[in-house]
């Protein structure tokens, strides 16, 4: 069995990442790119899910939402971008763009589909990398405060930073994402769902041992007293609450 299928079938069932690297869904049909991608990919530390179709692509993208699309323009069974609106009407998720010339680079601008960025081939795994961690640094949402403090916590939404008592605390990016939606409600209970909803698409209710653990994983960080927290206050039932 090819690598990229191994890949594929053992991420179909991983939900999410406990250590909150990001998972990135490739759709290439060549061969030769798609095992580079798998490998290169998986050492900068994402998880690769591997598609060679769209097919593939949407059965991958029904048990498993990545935190960005890798998509190449011309697909076997369709084109990349008829899929990058298909993905836009049901998700957020970025979408990288790639295309084997630079006439379809046009042809994808002018259509104006909203891909968060676009790569030509040949390109370097260097480059890809570095423009993928650019897309998966931008905010959840535009409008949201620059910086939020209270108690010993700052908040940096457009540096990804949070310092408590002047100190960084090292913070996974599911990590920062899910304090800066608690933070961007200060005061307000934000429910189990919407946490999902916002971090985790299409993951199922019932499984929220994910969001449990980014929850107590923020606790060890920002509390005191972890098992005693005055900042991140679960409500029975419902979800929780950022207290100032
Ligand atoms: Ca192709």
């Amino acid at each position: 069995m090819p690598l990229r299928d191994l890949i594929g079938v053992r991420i179909g069932f991983a939900v999410v990442d406990p250590e909150g690297r990001s998972v990135v869904m490739v759709v290439e049909d060549e061969e030769s790119y798609q095992d580079a991608l798998n490998i290169g990919l998986s050492v900068e530390g994402f998880i690769v899910m591997a598609a060679s179709t769209i097919t593939q692509a949407r059965e991958l993208m029904s048990s498993t939402k990545p935190d960005l699309v890798l998509l190449d323009v011309m697909l076997p069974d369709g084109s990349g971008i008829d899929y990058c609106r298909e993905i836009y009407d049901t998700s957020r998720i970025p979408v990288i763009m790639v295309s084997a010339r630079t006439s379809e680079v046009d042809i994808v601008l002018g259509l104006e589909i909203g891909a968060a960025d676009y790569v030509t081939k040949p390109y370097r795994l260097r480059e890809l990398v570095a423009r993928m961690r650019a897309v998966l640094r931008r905010p959840l949402a535009a409008n949201e405060d620059e910086i939020i403090t209270f108690g010993d916590l700052r908040i940096d939404f457009v540096r990804r930073t949070v310092t408590r008592r002047g100190i960084d605390i090292e913070l996974s990016r599911k990590e920062f994402d899910l304090l800066a939606l608690f933070a961007s409600r200060l005061g307000q209970v934000v429910t189990r769902e919407v946490c999902l909803d916002t971090l985790w698409w299409g993951l199922e209710l019932s499984d929220t041992r994910t969001l449990d653990t980014h929850v107590k994983r923020l606790r060890q960080k920002i509390e005191d007293d972890p098992s005693a927290p005055r900042h991140l206050i679960t409500i029975r039932g419902v979800g929780f609450r950022l207290d100032p």
